[in-house]
């Protein structure tokens, strides 16, 4: 099984670069993030609870997490690996996964780590604001806070993948095609 976890920054291109990964490697996408809008969208207590933690742009709790991906894993048993995208985005979240997978029999094979700086995540959160219709990318106070989030519990995870000899960092800014060439050579090494 590949199994790929696409890191980075909010507005680093992790959606967009997953559904190429996606095509290319017949891999099924477990985007957090859209599993909690679409919660949300059909009005589920548990989707209602993470819309407050979402529109404040702060860490929806996680056992809501961790239980929302272990369904989604359970139902797609027959896959042949997945990508991980917005998951995990704390230490607790890894640890979880890591024990899911190993439940699996598999785990994590690499890592891939999107660098774009600050200034240019802001610009691309707004301009995506503008027809994304979410909430939480129209607001500069709640992108701010994003990055909060970002840097004090989800950048950790670079030290614990890099432990465990996973992480590759990639280039985020340039041509999207040409990130996707960058990330495809990551993958081609660790794939069996
Ligand atoms: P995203 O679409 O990945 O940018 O996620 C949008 C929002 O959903 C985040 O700002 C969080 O509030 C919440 N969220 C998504 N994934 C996670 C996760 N793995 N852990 C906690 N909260 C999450």
């Amino acid at each position: 099984m590949l199994n790929l976890i696409i890191f980075g920054p909010p507005g680093a291109g992790k959606g967009t670069q997953s559904e190429k990964i996606i095509d290319r490697y017949q891999l099924v996408h477990i985007a957090t993030g859209d599993l909690l809008r679409a919660e949300r969208k059909a009005g589920t207590v548990l989707g209602n609870e993470a819309n407050e933690y979402i529109s404040r742009g702060e860490l929806v709790p996680d056992s809501v997490v961790v239980g929302m991906v272990r369904n989604f894993m359970s139902s797609h048993a027959g896959a042949g690996g997945f990508i991980f995208d917005g998951f995990p985005r704390t230490i607790p979240q890894a640890e979880a996964l890591d024990a899911m997978l190993l439940e699996f029999n598999t785990a994590i094979s690499a890592v891939l780590g999107l660098e774009v700086v600050e200034d240019e995540l802001v610009k691309r959160l707004m301009l995506r604001g503008q027809t994304s219709g979410r909430v939480d990318d129209q607001d500069e106070d709640t992108i701010r806070n994003r990055f909060r989030e970002y840097q004090n519990k989800t950048l950790p995870l670079q030290g614990y993948y890099s432990e465990q000899g996973k992480y590759q960092s990639v280039q985020g800014i340039g041509e999207i095609d040409e990130i996707f060439t960058n990330l495809c050579a990551c993958i081609d090494t660790v794939k069996s």
